[in-house]
């Protein structure tokens, strides 16, 4: 099928009363603290509403998830005698998977409606007897979707939507063959709508062979990096990435962060480090695909209730995660793809909140950091914490040694700045300072 020319989006209304929604929908928003749409819903809902199959570009964090359980909570048949999945929510990743099964649900307030999340990492037995209970809406990742659809647990004969939430990220993992296999499965008369931060010609292809003319809406920032972050680098030896880190983190006192590392073990390595060194460990806390899917679950929720303030971790949640109160992003290891920097650093400055990313560069990696100020347009600025020389061979500062030190944000146990290393002689300039790509100089 033809996709149809990109359309602008529509400018957002007032309320979510021009949206034509029911009075129990209207209701739910008003419990979820939802005043007004955002974007995406002002643009997604009306044309999801009209049955039209919508293909979405929007980044996590701008509604987007809302913009596609109103639609369907509003299209579902509530009769007691279908007890078959309406509509199936294809994500990435676990993670998501719950994240949009809470909204779902948050959302159904005032309805007899039943969300079930299918992932793989936990027992299928409980599935399958979630299932069977009835379920009007399955969210769930490709891989689990289609174990059920093998073992006849799970029946799409009644499915009236198909959405494929961060389409992009689902082909990034390979998962293009089990969408496919799962697509071929659905009702040729349902509604399909595409929810993607981008859209590279693979899914451009899938578009075009699994959805009926669909409607682009472009919602992507021409600057994806949303202009509330600000972002900056420090260019520092591998070998002092960690005493930087401390020092970072006792000269920020964040109030939530996230400290990214590329590996798994590295995560585990930094975090038992952080452990170490806070004052109250319990603060600290890592995630990463080794770990089993309730050790997981539990590190998120405590990390969305505030429970935990550091979080190590992998890319695994590098997207689609959204805890509103995240302030600091830290690159403790620059993302190996221009993207992931993308998908990372836009975990904090979320539904317009301030936010503020740091990316710890050692000094081969300037042309990563290149290419990252290439793909957001945009030059991170250098910064650098007094009396910290970040080179490996001569340790000038002062080390953070042994002493525990206090993590908390800002105004806790103390004065700011109690043991704080920073609060000593201001620093010799670094050799490192990077000189900005030639494209930029010229506009500097
Ligand atoms: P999402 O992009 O779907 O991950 O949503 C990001 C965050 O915004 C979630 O915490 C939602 O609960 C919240 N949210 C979604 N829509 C609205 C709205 N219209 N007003 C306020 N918050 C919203």
């Amino acid at each position: 099928m033809k996709q149809s020319a990109p359309k602008p989006p529509e400018p957002p209304p007032a309320s979510f009363d021009s949206l034509g929604l029911s009075e129990v929908m209207m209701k739910a928003l008003e419990s979820a603290g939802y005043e007004y749409p955002t974007p995406v819903q002002a643009g997604v809902i009306p044309r999801a509403l009209a049955g039209v199959d919508v293909l979405g570009q929007a980044r996590t964090g701008t509604g987007k998830t809302a913009s596609f359980v109103i639609p369907i909570l509003e299209g579902l048949q509530l009769k007691s005698d279908i007890h078959h999945p309406q509509a199936l929510v294809m994500v990435p990743t676990r993670e998501l998977a719950v994240q949009v099964r809470d909204e779902a649900i948050k959302l159904a307030a005032g309805r007899k409606v039943h969300c079930v999340a299918v992932y793989g990492g936990k027992p299928i037995r409980e599935q399958i007897d979630k299932l069977k209970r009835g379920a009007q809406i399955v969210i769930g990742t490709p891989g689990r979707v289609l174990d059920h659809l093998a073992r006849g647990t799970i029946d799409f004969s009644k499915l009236k939507f198909v959405v494929l939430d961060e389409a992009d990220r689902m082909l990034d993992i390979g998962f293009r063959p089990d969408i496919e296999r799962i697509l071929r499965r659905c009702p040729d008369d349902r509604q399909t709508l595409l929810l993607s931060a981008t859209v590279p010609p693979a899914i451009a292809k899938l578009a075009e062979r699994y959805m009926r003319t669909p409607e682009t809406l472009n919602f992507s920032p021409a600057d994806i990096s949303v202009d509330t972050i600000e972002q900056f680098y420090f260019t520092v030896d591998p070998q002092r990435k960690f005493e930087l880190l401390l020092r970072l983190l006792v000269r920020e006192r964040p109030k939530q962060g996230i400290i990214f590392c590329r590996t798994k073990r590295g995560t585990e390595k930094v975090f038992l480090r952080l452990q170490k060194k806070s004052k109250d460990p319990r603060i600290v806390a890592a995630i990463h695909g080794d770990m089993n899917q309730s050790a997981r679950d539990r590190v998120m929720s405590a990390f969305r209730a505030g429970k935990i303030r550091f979080l190590v971790a992998t890319d695994v949640i590098g997207r689609g995660i959204d805890v509103s109160s995240i302030s600091h992003i830290i690159n403790y290891d620059i993302p190996a793809f221009c993207d992931d920097y993308v998908h990372r650093v836009g975990r904090t400055g979320r539904m317009g909140r301030e936010g503020v990313a740091y990316t710890f560069v050692a000094p081969d990696e300037g042309y990563e950091l290149t290419r990252i100020e290439e793909r957001i347009n945009r030059l991170l600025k250098r910064d650098e914490i007094k009396d910290f020389d970040p080179h490996a061979r001569e340790r000038s500062g002062l080390p953070i040694g042994d002493r525990p030190v206090n993590l908390g944000p800002k105004g806790s146990d103390g004065a700011a700045g109690s043991g704080d290393p920073a609060a000593t002689p201001p620093p010799p300039p670094t050799s490192l300072q990077r000189r900005p790509p030639k494209r930029y100089r010229k506009a500097l």
